[in-house]
């Protein structure tokens, strides 16, 4: 498979980016590329790019942009994963796996029953670490636009902030009457809240009722959150997303 990586630097025919960092050990010691060898750029707006090569040292890969690369990896369908944030590493699975199902957004919600308190320098820590996460699983998915991942938030201040669009809205409740797979097709953006691993509060799904959020079911097992999450994504992407050949 191809070396794809994910750059803050603009992008262009004819552009020179320094390498450093993770990318240039990846490259030079993990790789063991030579110069000449190709390799794929992408920074989240310019498309995807091929490169090559062009010098090699311990801390620094230099490359030279050449061409624009057609790559048609992003979901049609607009999911935007609203999840109870859950312990580290269960968290770091969610992003990563939402990320390689095609999420567009990720907003990690505080909740009544969530074990993770999160400060401010710690939760802005957090999200930075999973936005690092999610460039990551792209540069291995082929994706060309990481998702945006939103500054955690309790979930009442999220539910009095969020803009009204045309999402369909959808809060998965493991006693709810309706299939996720049973529910009308969205125009094109779904919106999915799943509770972390204590579930939501009675209180939350009333708020949620409220902000005009529908309860829907994924079967009679209590899904791991984690699973959860996955379980919502592949449903929505089988049923109205991408899950075919291009
Ligand atoms: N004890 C908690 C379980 C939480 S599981 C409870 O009873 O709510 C974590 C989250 O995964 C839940 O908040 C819900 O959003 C989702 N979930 C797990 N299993 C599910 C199921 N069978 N149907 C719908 N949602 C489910």
């Amino acid at each position: 498979m191809s070396t794809r990586l994910f750059v803050s630097e603009a992008l262009s025919n004819g552009a020179t980016l320094e390498l450093h960092g993770e990318h240039a050990r990846y490259i030079g010691r993990v790789l063991r590329a030579r110069v000449g060898d190709p390799v794929f750029v992408f920074n989240g707006e310019d498309g995807e790019w091929r490169a090559e090569i062009t010098g090699i040292t311990k801390s620094v890969v230099s490359i030279l942009v050449q061409e624009h690369h057609q790559t048609l990896t992003e979901s049609s369908l607009k999911l935007h994963l609203v999840q109870g944030i859950s312990r580290g590493e269960r968290m770091d699975f969610v992003v990563q796996k939402a990320t390689e199902l095609g999420v567009k957004r990720i907003t990690p919600v505080l909740t009544d029953h969530g074990v993770v308190k999160l400060d401010g320098s710690r939760a802005e820590k957090r999200q930075q670490h999973w936005q690092r996460v999610a460039e990551s699983a792209c540069e291995q998915c082929g994706r060309i636009r990481p998702p945006l991942i939103d500054a955690p938030i309790p979930i009442n201040r999220w539910f009095g902030e969020k803009q009204a669009d045309d999402s369909s809205q959808l809060i998965l409740h493991p006693g709810a009457a309706t299939a996720l797979q049973d529910i009308e097709s969205p125009q094109t953006k779904l919106c999915l809240l799943i509770g972390p691993e204590g579930g939501f509060s009675a209180k939350e799904y009333e708020d949620a009722g409220i902000a005009g959020f529908r309860e829907v079911s994924l079967g009679p097992r209590i899904l791991r959150t984690e699973t959860a999450a996955l379980a919502a994504l592949t449903v929505a992407q089988l049923k109205w997303g991408d899950f075919r050949p291009g």
